[in-house]
């Protein structure tokens, strides 16, 4: 596709999530993916994970993802650079960075980093594309800074009580390739300068097979919207998990 080949995305989570979105957006033609991570690749993420094979078990996720990224573009005939970051994004993160990309797409695994992107985005002014499975459910939510309600406006902080992301309570293959499509979707209609993607909150529920997508307004008492979060001061992204 035109326009797309200009495109730089930084891709958050090299898991199920980032392997259904980086897969569709080698395919789509996005000039230039970067992605994050610091996992490494196993066994028992095999079945969501579509870009890893056993032969990959051990190896680095982001090193092996670009490689199949690379791989996919190649297929489609794109010239797409894909590029590894072996890191875990944290609150040093900087706006400079991230105002390298034109879109950020998250994957993570965990609340704590859902909630650091989103910050992150806004202050840096990068729009974000953020996604969330666990067990037979999921959502995603594509946010424009200042202009379309963002994670806080909706799920306000990092909840109290263990993390319930995939990793703790699993999550089952075809919710990830759901959540990952839509991501992928979403994350072209913005690249593409379509401003309607953003600002609506998407749930599916795998066991009943319902896919809603609720409008969301910016909410005024938004931490995050009103400008009371101006940093990413690290006490903010602590883990809420306590003894179940
Ligand atoms: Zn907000």
């Amino acid at each position: 596709m035109t326009g797309l080949r200009d495109k730089r995305v930084l891709l958050v989570g090299a898991g199920g999530l980032g392997c259904a979105v980086g897969a569709v957006l080698a395919r789509s033609g996005v000039g230039h993916i970067d992605v994050a991570d610091d996992d490494l690749v196993a066994t028992s993420n095999l079945h969501r994970q579509l870009l890893y094979t056993t032969a990959d078990v051990g190896r680095s996720k982001v090193l092996v993802a670009c490689e199949r990224l690379q791989r996919e573009a190649e297929m489609a005939e794109n010239l797409t650079r894909a590029v590894a970051r072996e890191m875990r994004l944290d609150p040093s993160v900087s706006p400079e960075f991230l105002r390298n990309f034109d879109l950020v797409i998250e994957g993570a695994d965990n609340f704590p980093t859902k909630f650091l992107l989103a910050d992150a985005c806004a202050i840096a002014g990068v729009p974000c594309v953020q996604g969330g499975a666990v067990r037979w459910a999921g959502w995603a939510l594509g946010s424009l800074p200042g202009a379309s309600a963002c994670l806080r406006c909706v799920f306000e902080d990092i909840p109290d009580g263990p993390d319930r992301g995939c990793s703790a309570a699993g999550v089952v293959g075809p919710v990830v390739g759901v959540i990952g499509a839509l991501q992928a979707s979403i994350a072209l209609r913005l690249l593409y300068g379509d401003s309607s993607a953003a600002g609506s909150l998407y749930h599916y529920d795998g066991l009943t097979g319902s896919l809603r997508a609720t409008g969301v307004k910016r909410v005024r008492a938004c931490r995050l919207c009103s400008g009371e979060i101006r940093d990413l001061e690290a006490e903010r992204y602590l883990p809420r998990a306590t003894a179940a």
